[in-house]
């Protein structure tokens, strides 16, 4: 790909991510088109922002939309063992921003893709898929993905962006290696009606018996998450409905805080999702967000880093087409350092 051609991009994906560099692109008119599968899971883990996050809203112009359906989310508070606990105000830190959101994951994807939309992205409602060039470390969208854009690209994009999250479609394309985290937990989540809280509004984080628990306030309902080491499941039932269920009533320590919880959700189960890919750009190609890597819930930054690296993403592409670099791009390094 030669220098100064990059006008036309194609994001996989619909996430925080995609949407956040295709708004980003979009407004400095770039042709750039989300592939967006319109049916997702019931709940999303992602649920919990970190301060950081706030300026990045606000550059997106959605803060005031986000906290009209979101928990306000003053601090964070760790349960290390019983009657010993760690909590802290965001705004005794030291930072520019002094507060986050908990935010319902639909709506917080629907409002940054509803934003991309706004800024003139297209938004291609269907899986995408991507084929490698033989014999390069080039990629070009499948005939019928290329079909779904109609003429949009004329011709393929300059640039294919991978922002399908834990599937990881290119990474699996191109057999390229992640470095694996250390930890083999299991997570199971769902959302439940109420459970108890020291602290109004904050994530709580709670050591177990065999792992930990977040308990994120949402507005009229609770994310319960519990992380436990995967050899233990199994006495906990054999599905994950049972397990979720079973943990809530027989962890010593989630039977006095959620003990009679009612579930409102069906069990959402993630496993080995601490990596990040030993490659991250090659020819035509990049990857941003879960796509590239994730660290662990208990940080709460996958989204910032998600949306983060979207922004660095823009800058990198603009300073490689025909606009200088954007001035809103500018100043994001520095309210988030
Ligand atoms: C257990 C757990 C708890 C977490 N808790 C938090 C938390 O509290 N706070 C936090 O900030 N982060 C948390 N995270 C991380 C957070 O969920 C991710 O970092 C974040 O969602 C990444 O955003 P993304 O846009 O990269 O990917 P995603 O949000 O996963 O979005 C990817 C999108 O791509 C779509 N897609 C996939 N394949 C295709 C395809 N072929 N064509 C078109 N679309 C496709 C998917 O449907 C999805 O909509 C948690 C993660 C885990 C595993």
């Amino acid at each position: 790909m030669k220098a100064g051609k990059i006008q036309t991009v194609a994001i996989l994906g619909g996430g925080p991510a995609a949407s956040t560099l295709a708004t980003l692109l979009a407004r400095k008119k770039i042709r750039v088109a989300l592939y967006h599968l319109p049916k997702r899971a019931p709940i999303i883990v992602g649920e919990s922002l970190v301060p950081a996050v706030i300026p990045l809203l606000q550059m997106l112009g959605v803060e005031d939309e986000i906290r009209a359906y979101s928990m306000f989310k003053p601090g964070a508070t760790f349960n290390i063992c019983e009657g010993e606990n760690y909590s802290f105000l965001f705004k005794e830190l030291i930072g520019t921003t002094r507060y986050a959101y908990n935010v319902p994951r639909d709506k917080f994807d629907d409002t940054l893709l509803n934003t991309a939309r706004k800024a003139g992205a297209k938004i291609i409602e269907a899986a995408a898929n991507v084929e490698r060039i033989p014999g390069t470390d080039t990629v070009k969208l499948s005939d019928e993905s290329l079909a779904a854009a109609a003429d949009f690209f004329n011709g393929q994009p300059d640039l294919i962006v991978d922002a399908t999250g834990r599937v990881r479609l290119l990474p699996k394309l191109f057999g390229i290696p992640a470095q694996e985290g250390r930890r083999k937990d299991t997570a199971l989540f769902a959302h439940v009606d109420h459970t108890q809280f020291g602290h109004k509004g904050h994530v709580h984080s709670t050591l177990l018996d065999h792992g930990w628990s977040w308990r994120i306030p949402l507005p009229g309902k609770v994310s319960v998450g519990v992380v436990i080491g995967t050899e233990h499941l199994a006495k906990f039932g054999a599905t994950k409905e049972e397990r979720f269920d079973n943990l809530l009533k027989q962890d010593s320590v989630m039977a006095k805080i959620a003990g009679d919880a009612k579930r409102l959700t069906p069990v959402m189960e993630y496993m080995n999702y601490q990596l990040v890919s030993e490659r991250m750009v090659g020819g035509n190609w990049a990857l941003v967000g879960d796509s590239a890597g994730f660290i662990d819930p208990v940080l709460s930054s996958g989204l910032f880093i998600g949306m983060f690296g979207a922004t660095l993403l823009a800058g990198t592409i603009l300073a490689f087409a025909f606009a200088p670099l954007a001035s809103d791009l500018d100043e994001v390094p520095d309210r988030c350092g």
